[in-house]
């Protein structure tokens, strides 16, 4: 079996049928496929191509296409993973652009609901007017992003007494090849 899979890198075929349907960024040229074949580990691989979704459809539509092209998917947030969690032979899709705010906040109980690319620190800026904090610590809070904190459940130097962040998160919403945005 061929691991490295069968879609090549920079992919025309798919780049252009991901430009006809998603609104955001393809970027599947050599510098950009460069940027983003690193993290903060020490490993280096090039991905397929990269997406920078504009909206949830967005996503939908790019988990879909690639399902159909047989590339796999890797989402990034701040790509300050140390284990080379968001490098990888597969479309990458960026989503900390454009997926970074607060959607909802109840502060009475103490739960807020965020877009998965918003930083860590941006969030607890928001939090502080109200009394709150989000309680995992990481080290890079002014880079990591809560849905990169979600995936490598990350902790900090209060996860003890509070939680590490999979724990924190009461609910998730995944998008899902071929699922409705509506
Ligand atoms: C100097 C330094 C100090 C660090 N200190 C700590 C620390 O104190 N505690 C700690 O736990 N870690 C630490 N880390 C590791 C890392 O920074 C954290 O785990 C951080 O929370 C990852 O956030 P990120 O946005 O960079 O995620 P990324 O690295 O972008 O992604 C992390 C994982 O989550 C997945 N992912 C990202 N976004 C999504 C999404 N929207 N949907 C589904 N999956 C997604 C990625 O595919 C990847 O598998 C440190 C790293 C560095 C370089």
């Amino acid at each position: 079996m061929d691991i490295r899979g069968s879609v090549p890198i920079g992919d025309s075929g798919l780049a252009q049928r991901l430009r006809r349907e998603i609104e955001g960024e393809v970027l599947f040229d050599a510098f950009s496929r460069g940027r983003y074949s690193t993290d903060a580990s020490i490993y280096q691989i090039e991905p397929i191509g990269v997406v920078v979704p504009r909206t949830v459809q967005d996503v939908v539509a790019a988990i879909q296409i690639a399902r159909e092209a047989g590339a796999p998917v890797l989402p990034r947030g701040a790509g300050t993973s140390q284990c080379g969690q968001t490098v990888g032979r597969a479309l990458v899709v960026d989503v900390s652009k454009h997926f970074n705010k607060v959607v909802d906040l109840d502060a009475s109980a103490r739960r807020v609901t965020v877009e998965p690319g918003i930083v860590l620190d941006h969030l607890n800026a928001h939090l502080k007017a109200h009394g709150l904090f989000f309680p995992v610590d990481v080290s890079p809070s002014s880079r990591a992003t809560l849905g990169g904190m979600t995936g490598n459940n990350s902790c900090g130097a209060r996860s003890i007494r509070y939680a590490p962040s999979a724990t924190t998160a009461s609910a998730i919403s995944v998008p899902a090849a071929g699922a409705s945005t509506r």
